[in-house]
């Protein structure tokens, strides 16, 4: 009896250490899996525009963009001034209205400098999490930080979803109304000539095989067996990853076909797999896919031209860092897209 028990403690030990070691396998995994993070400056959506603002507003500018500078947000510094105009027109001490961000009562911060310097390193921190999307990153801005996976499962920033965001908030909070809905184009009317969305080009010229890019920025891993730097655990990249320069740039379809496929891989884990992912099929024995979108366009059943933009990069699913996961499959294998849609810019 006693031996039996004995025996029975060495194998649940046995037992606990093999449940263990499978847990550190598939924690291994799971970190193999994950995509390259694309570290790097905020620029693109929104940028390139001139602040329509006061004098008053106006005489922050120095300040404003050497904050910009230090928080990397430079090509933002001309959107930092509309967006000073609206919060306070230049006229408080508190320009930029930034002492809640910061947890403080309203007007709590005196000095412009440290209004600016706080709501600047904000809105680079909001504009981070919002992988780019300056409308998103604004709007949270005035909705809090919360906004933003808020609005990543409803398809992104649109009037429609702050609304429905100020609703919840309001009745959660029991008030009658909370955060401005009509934020980003209250900012937006003192801000004029900017582009939005980065543009990917309508069509690219197809190659020999009739086929375009997805985008036309530069590959950052390709299609192969991938050692994790850290855990030494070999994995198939099945596909190849293009860098969306953190914007959420239209991809497009690399040829004429019809999607199969258009939504969550996993509705129940938004941090799944693909995440928000398009199979597009060509025909003869090829179907093209693009995954981890922050926005999908299309839908199943609907043709779709060559070069027609079908959803908006993103870093849903299993992924770190803004980019878009390309693979063509054919004849139901996954293989290297490269001598298909080339290597990238
Ligand atoms: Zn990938």
């Amino acid at each position: 009896m006693y031996i039996k028990l004995a025996i029975l403690i060495h194998h649940r030990k046995k037992l606990l250490i093999l449940l263990i070691t499978i847990f550190m396998v598939m924690f291994m995994f799971f970190f193999g899996a994950q995509e390259q993070q694309q570290e790097g400056k905020y620029s693109g959506d929104g940028t390139g525009g001139e602040a329509q603002v006061s004098a008053l507003v106006k005489r922050y500018e120095p300040l404003v963009a050497k904050y910009a500078a230090q928080y990397g947000v430079s090509d933002y510094t001309q959107l930092l001034l509309a967006k000073m105009m609206q919060e306070s027109g230049g006229r408080l001490p508190d320009v930029m209205q930034s002492s809640e961000s910061i947890g403080l009562p309203r007007n709590t911060i005196t000095d412009p400098e440290q209004s600016i310097d706080v709501g600047v390193k904000y809105f680079a921190g909001v504009l981070k999490k919002a992988g780019g999307d300056v409308k998103l990153a604004l709007q949270s801005y005035n909705f809090g930080t919360g906004f933003i996976d808020y609005a990543k499962v409803r398809g992104g920033y649109s009037k429609e979803v702050a609304q429905s965001f100020s609703n919840m908030m309001a009745s959660k909070m029991g008030w009658n109304r909370y955060g401005d809905v009509n934020y980003v184009d209250n900012v937006l009317r003192y801000y004029t000539g900017a582009t939005y969305g980065v543009s990917a080009a309508e069509t690219g010229t197809p190659n020999a095989m009739g086929l375009i890019q997805p985008l036309d920025t530069k590959v950052t891993s390709p299609f192969g067996v991938r050692i994790h730097p850290i855990t030494g655990v070999a994995k198939l990249h099945a596909g190849i990853d293009y860098s969306c320069n953190q914007s959420p740039v239209p991809i497009r379809s690399v040829k004429k076909g019809t999607v199969t496929k258009a939504g969550w891989q996993n509705p129940s884990n938004y941090n799944a797999g693909y995440g928000q992912r398009v199979y597009i099929d060509h025909g003869g024995g090829l179907v093209t896919v693009y995954a981890h979108l922050s926005k999908i366009q299309v839908k199943v059943g609907q043709p779709i031209d060559q070069g027609q933009s079908i959803g908006l990069c993103g870093t849903t699913g299993s992924s770190t860092g803004m980019h878009l996961h390309f693979e063509t499959i054919v004849n139901g294998m996954k293989i290297d897209p490269k001598p298909f849609v080339g290597g990238g810019a």
